[in-house]
């Protein structure tokens, strides 16, 4: 039995995520049908939006397919890969309200991709709380404190 050509198209681009991971649409090997969800093959994409909260980007998304597998955050990592300048152009807590529309998973995904891979987030005081203040040489009067605007404003001698 030989199935037509386009038979296995749908289990090339699983076999394709399997091992790649995540992927936009041009990365995989086939076109993607709607009987891809069928097989396993889930899309991903944000709504563009009004742009009140910083996201304008009607039709300029570029959808990402994964499997039932792959976790949210390798999903957000390759999205916002895919869809370079979103993070730019949009504010995080836009980015992470529109990812949440999928789910408190994809939120909480969507805070630690943006935290950890793009450094967007305020850390968690851990392993760098013991940073002490950097001091800074006051441009008035030469002393070197640690605060400039309250130097400045209640005990600049210069
Ligand atoms: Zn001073």
């Amino acid at each position: 039995m030989t199935p037509d050509s386009g038979d296995d198209a749908p289990y090339q681009n699983v076999e394709y995520l399997l091992e790649h991971g995540p992927a936009p649409a041009e990365a995989l090997p086939t076109e993607v049908r709607a009987r891809q969800r069928a097989v396993g093959v889930y899309s991903f994409t944000i709504q563009g939006g009004s742009g009140s909260d910083g996201l304008s980007l009607q039709g300029q998304l570029q959808t990402v397919y994964y499997l039932d597998d792959h976790s949210p955050e390798t999903v957000i990592s390759t999205f916002l890969e895919t869809n370079l300048g979103l993070v730019d152009k949009a504010t995080v807590k836009g980015l992470v309200r529109r990812f949440g529309g999928h789910g408190s998973e994809w939120r909480d995904a969507a805070r630690t991709v943006l935290s950890e891979e793009y450094d967007l987030l305020a850390e968690p005081a851990t392993s760098m709380s013991s940073g002490e203040p950097r001091d800074v040489k006051c441009w008035r009067c030469g002393t070197r404190i640690s605060d400039l605007e309250t130097h400045l404003s209640e005990d600049c001698s210069g």
